[in-house]
């Protein structure tokens, strides 16, 4: 069923008894070309633009439990390509330009508001850091603005400009940067795919890999073995688990990031706000609710559930930017696991077991990068060879010293 005015119109007037479903319940058949770990936003873009990009729709996304369970259903939604370093930035702005045409693409409304990002400094040396971001970015051609402290009290009047400690000096804004509705992303990916034929499997966890001469032949899994020609991995906080069922060791460590929605309240943050003093970034839903998250949890851990402190701290750096927060009710706090890569840059590759490949390191960044993660995994599987925007995502850059260390942060993902 094609989504359409019309077709909304034609349900709407039968009591909205003609819809069908948006996607398939296939029983796992014997094996597939592609078989696609993880269901969800990156495992099921990849199935998607195998199909639709690459010709090949004999392709399994295999789900331990719904589509969208885990970090897809569980992020702050926001989408950006305000990146620095070569490998980066093409990447992230590919991804952009891939989410500008997405609802027509996918025929599904992902809910795509280009709201803006706003990156705020508090000192003379982050407005110097920032305007070097931006240059890089406008070099790239990706749109970047510096604003001073009167712009950016133009377009934020509630934040707490005057605070000793962070005087708000100025912020990096990127316009078209914005929001998602991530469940519809997910959702809009399965129905495309599954219209192409690429069969989703829910409750279907991966438990171990048929390996024949060093080459994987296919997958055990809670509703039996499934052979495939080509295994790729997109289970996120999960990666460094499923690798070492292959007997691989990542360069991955996995840790807990929450995120927080308020009560609803009128209108009244434009886009996103990136505290720049602690970690604190907030928007507004469209249904009203500040959705807001900051640090991680200072542990590494695969539970889907934060800490207390984290919470405290989360708190106290949105209370030092808009004070008047304090005022809104908290509604709901949850945990995601992110699958945290030594450079804070992600991975995209082949591994050293023939026949799999890995698409991990997302950090906490990985929902913008769903489509363009989608794409050029796609493209690897299909081709053998990376995507010209992945060729830096490489699982040997860390023994090569060939980092993409967008923060500077060194070998500590806990800080990236
Ligand atoms: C609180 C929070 C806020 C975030 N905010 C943002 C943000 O604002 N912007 C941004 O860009 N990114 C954000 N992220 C990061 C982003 O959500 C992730 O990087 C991204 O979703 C990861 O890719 P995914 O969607 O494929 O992962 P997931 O949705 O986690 O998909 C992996 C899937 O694999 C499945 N799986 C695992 N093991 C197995 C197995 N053995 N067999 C079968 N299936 C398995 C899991 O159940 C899961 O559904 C945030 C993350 C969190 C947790």
């Amino acid at each position: 069923m094609k989504y359409s005015i019309f077709s909304l119109a034609k349900a709407a007037l039968s009591g909205h008894r003609g819809w069908t479903r948006a996607w398939r319940d296939p029983v796992p058949k014997k094996h597939y070309d592609v078989v696609i770990i993880g269901g969800g936003g990156h495992g099921l873009a990849t199935a998607y633009y195998l199909a639709h990009e690459y010709g090949i729709r004999d392709v399994a996304v295999l789900e331990k439990g719904w589509i969208g369970s885990g970090n897809a259903g569980r992020n702050t939604t926001i989408i950006r390509s305000n990146y620095m370093l070569p490998g980066n930035t093409g990447f992230y702005e590919l991804s952009m330009k891939l989410w500008e045409r997405m609802e027509r693409d996918l025929n599904f409304n992902t809910m795509v508001s280009q709201r803006g990002i706003i990156n705020l400094c508090h000192s003379d040396a982050q407005r110097d850091a920032f305007a070097r971001r931006g240059n890089a970015m406008r070099i790239s051609g990706i749109d970047a603005e510096l604003l001073d402290a009167t712009a950016v009290r133009r377009m934020l009047p509630f934040l707490n400009f005057e605070d000793a400690r962070f005087p708000i000096t100025g912020g990096l804004l990127q316009r078209r940067a914005g929001t998602a509705r991530h469940d519809a992303v997910v959702w809009g990916y399965a129905r495309a795919g599954d219209r192409l034929g690429v069969d989703i499997i829910q409750n279907c966890e991966v438990t171990g890999f048929v390996q024949r001469n060093g080459r994987v032949t296919g997958i055990e899994t809670t509703r039996g073995t499934i052979g495939a020609s080509k295994v790729g991995m997109a289970v996120a906080g999960n990666s460094s688990r499923a690798a070492a069922m292959a007997g691989l060791r990542l360069p991955i460590e996995s840790h807990v990031l929450q995120a927080f929605v308020s009560e609803a309240i009128k209108p009244l943050i434009p886009g996103v706000i990136s505290f720049g003093a602690g970690h604190f970034y907030i928007s507004q839903s469209d249904k009203g609710g500040l959705v807001f998250g900051g640090d991680l949890d200072g542990y590494n851990s695969y539970a889907q559930r934060g800490n207390m402190p984290v919470i405290e701290d989360v708190c106290e750096g949105g209370m030092a930017l808009m004070p008047m927060i304090g005022r809104v009710r908290l509604l709901r706090q949850w945990g995601g696991i992110m699958d945290m890569s030594m450079d804070g840059s992600p991975i995209i590759d082949r591994t050293p077991v023939n026949g799999l490949y890995l698409n991990a390191g997302w950090c906490y960044g990985g929902f913008k990068a769903t489509p363009a993660s989608g794409l050029t995994f796609a493209h690897l599987l299909a081709r053998d060879e990376p995507h010209p925007e992945a060729s830096r995502f490489r699982l040997d850059r860390f023994r090569r010293g060939a980092m993409i260390d967008e923060k500077g942060q060194g070998a500590q993902p806990n800080l990236h």
